[in-house]
């Protein structure tokens, strides 16, 4: 049995029990207790799992791009891949889109909350506002190409959020691998081979540790949003109702209607068994508010669950988990619309057409660390002309939406990992980890183009 098998319900446990703690906490007014002895275990554990997403990044997809063996190989696979990213992300900002349109969440906000909202977090805005614009700053049109190329390698990986470099590194370091010699590539390739299985057996290592620090992740966010009085999660609850419904209502149809329908159309894959075998990385993103963190549980779920091919996924992966986030994507494009309904603005056709574009372009630069997406969020609200202090409406309700749509996040990474397999014949549906250790049917044949 693998070993997130059993960690599976301990962490659903840590969930539950750091919920109904961080409930009491706010209660009994321990919130500077929880923020002081509990809410660091939380920290430590995620600070662990962001220590080694460079290094799995880095030798995963490297090891991944130089096992694809040839050019070619390389471009078709990656194309697909792109393309599918870029596709089904520009679905979930149409969703969004559409949903908060229609439904008008933003009309719903009371003059009087408005103010109380944009007083209560217009300094914490303020803080996210300047340091996206100090990103965006004298950015020409090519600047975001221009971003991903890094000047310097170990500079490059000194960053976590600079993940996009990283990528660009290995994917270099990959081609350079397959247009050598395999003799001369081979001590290369060996490194980062071994590299990426040593760094995957020490997630399993700092996933023991998981339900503890699910406990104090979940304990320390509620206890931050409540402060000492639990009555204004209540308050915001009611204030943002309905733009947190229609958020959820987004990721829920992405979710639960856009992949299945993808899976269906393009994979052999049961849809049962594709919700099973994905969980706990879900879980794991939505207790982390991290893909990035999340990806080392992402790549054993969709290998040993899923039957997708190591070749297929130590490539499609790390890039979806830095690239892909259809989930950050929708809740933009309905918190950009929100914004603009409650400062009385309504979004013309030529506006939305620039959410679409500016919000699959932000989630693609947003790093895969938590609360990005909402920083991100000011590059599209400055593009439709929105005031950027806006986001002070929807801070103090960001971390629970971080948490989900970082879980649609690494479903959509999963499901185009699934789905590219298929397509190249690398998704082997045996009872591959389902407990037998058997496998029943080798790898499915390619579909017909
Ligand atoms: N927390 C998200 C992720 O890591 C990014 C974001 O939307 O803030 O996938």
């Amino acid at each position: 049995m693998r070993w997130y098998r059993q960690l599976h319900w301990q962490i659903l446990l840590g969930l539950v029990l750091g919920g109904l703690y961080g409930v009491a906490a706010a209660r009994l007014g321990w919130g500077g207790f929880t923020a002081a002895w509990v809410a660091p275990f939380g920290t430590i554990f995620l600070n662990a799992l962001k220590l080694i997403a460079v290094p799995l990044v880095l030798a995963s997809l490297i090891t991944g791009v130089a096992s694809l063996g040839d050019l070619r190989t390389l471009g078709r696979i990656g194309g697909k891949t792109v393309g599918l990213y870029l596709v089904t992300t520009a679905i979930a900002v149409t969703i969004g889109l559409v949903l908060a349109t229609t439904l008008k969440p933003g009309r719903t906000v009371p003059p009087e909350v408005r103010a109380e909202l944009e007083a209560a977090y217009a300094s914490d805005a303020t803080e996210r506002e300047a340091g996206a614009r100090e990103a965006v700053e004298s950015r020409g049109p090519l600047q975001l190409l221009v971003d991903i190329v890094p000047d310097n390698a170990v500079a490059a990986t000194a960053d976590n959020g600079r993940m996009l470099q990283v990528v660009f590194l290995a994917l270099l370091l990959g081609v350079g691998l397959v247009r050598v010699p395999a003799d001369t590539g081979r001590p290369v390739r060996e490194f980062f081979a071994s590299l990426s299985d040593v760094v995957i057996r020490l997630v399993e290592l700092i996933m023991r540790a998981a339900p503890v620090g699910v406990f104090a992740l979940i304990a320390g966010t509620i206890t931050s949003i409540a402060g000492d009085d639990p009555s204004r999660i209540a308050r915001l609850l009611g204030a943002l109702g309905a733009y947190i419904g229609v958020v959820v209502a987004g990721l829920a149809l992405h979710a639960g209607v856009v992949y299945p329908a993808i899976l269906r159309l393009l994979t052999p894959m049961p849809i049962r068994r594709f919700a099973r075998g994905i969980a706990p990385a879900q879980l794991f993103a939505f207790s982390s508010s991290s893909s990035g963190a999340t990806l080392p549980v992402t790549m054993e779920c969709v290998r040993d669950q899923l039957g997708v091919s190591e070749e297929v996924s130590s490539f499609v992966l790390p890039l979806g988990a830095t690239i892909n986030m259809d989930g950050t994507a929708l809740y933009q494009a309905v918190a950009a619309t929100f914004i603009a309904q409650a400062l009385g603005m309504e979004l013309t056709f030529a506006q939305q057409g620039t959410v679409v574009l500016t919000a699959v372009l932000a989630s693609i630069g947003t790093a895969a660390v938590p609360g990005v997406g909402i920083v991100m969020l000011v590059i599209i609200l400055e593009a439709i002309g929105v005031p950027a202090a806006g986001i002070a409406l929807i801070l103090g309700v960001d971390r629970p939406l971080d948490m989900l749509r970082t879980a649609v996040n690494v479903t959509g990474d999963a499901t185009v990992a699934t789905v590219v397999a298929a397509s190249e014949g690398q998704l082997d549906l045996g009872e591959r980890g389902a407990g037998s250790g058997e496998r029943a049917a080798g790898p499915v044949p390619p579909l017909p183009a």
